[in-house]
């Protein structure tokens, strides 16, 4: 299970993973939109880090909603309002429960995403956050009979090859989607953050 410290640690390390790949995803948003991403990012979790010091951690809902309005009004751009979904949704799940079992974590990342993909109309394949998200859900939920541990890495091996699987894409939503084939050859920036956050809750739950 995961709980309301663990979600903490959680959050913690992906804004210092952020924070430490700011340039490299601003330098993946330079080649297909507006050099942005990297900044965009770490000023979000900046201020989420920020936010977490005083919250009480009994409720991991509470928690997940604070991560959720502070990424909303602070990190902006494009990804800004569906990474705040992503955890607001996974809030609602989450809403009163001092700690997260398999299931709710399955169901709020599964909440997480719907939310992503209602709000932003992005499929699998169109080059976006998605494509990380999603391949690290069916992961997680695929893999039966293994540690939580252990679920969590297989979700974020597979959204690291989501994220890396968006290379030869042409993007179809965003930005990027802009440039048309030009958008093909270089990975999305979206995506790469994604596989950090998941690369970080594995991390947290290890
Ligand atoms: P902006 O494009 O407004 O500058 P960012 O650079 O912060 O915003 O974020 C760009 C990322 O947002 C993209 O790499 C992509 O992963 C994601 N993104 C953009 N539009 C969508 C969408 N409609 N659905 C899902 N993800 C999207
Ligand atoms: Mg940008
Ligand atoms: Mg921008």
């Amino acid at each position: 299970v995961l709980n309301g410290d663990a979600v903490v640690v959680w959050i913690e390390r992906a804004a210092a993973v952020i924070v430490e790949n700011e340039k490299y995803l601003t330098e993946l948003d330079a080649a297909i939109g507006d050099s942005d991403h990297g900044a965009n990012m770490a000023r979000g979790f900046s201020a989420v880090r920020g936010k977490l010091a005083g919250q009480p951690r009994e409720d991991v809902g509470a928690i997940l909603k604070t991560v959720g309005m502070t990424l909303l009004s602070t990190v902006g751009g494009a990804s800004g309002p569906l990474y705040g979904t992503l955890f607001l949704e996974a809030a609602k799940i989450a809403a009163g429960k001092a700690e997260l079992d398999r299931t709710a974590i399955q169901q709020s990342l599964a909440a997480g995403l719907a939310g992503i993909q209602k709000r932003g109309k992005a499929e699998p394949l169109d080059k976006t956050m998605v494509d990380a998200l999603g391949p690290a859900i069916q992961a997680f939920e695929g893999a039966a009979g293994v540690t939580l541990a252990e679920a969590l890495a297989r979700a974020a091996e597979a959204a690291r090859q989501g994220a890396e699987a968006t290379i030869p894409l042409v993007a179809r939503k965003g930005r990027a989607s802009y440039l048309g084939e030009r958008s093909a050859g270089h990975q999305d920036p979206g995506a790469t953050s994604m596989w950090l956050l998941v690369r970080s809750l594995a991390e947290a739950a290890a």
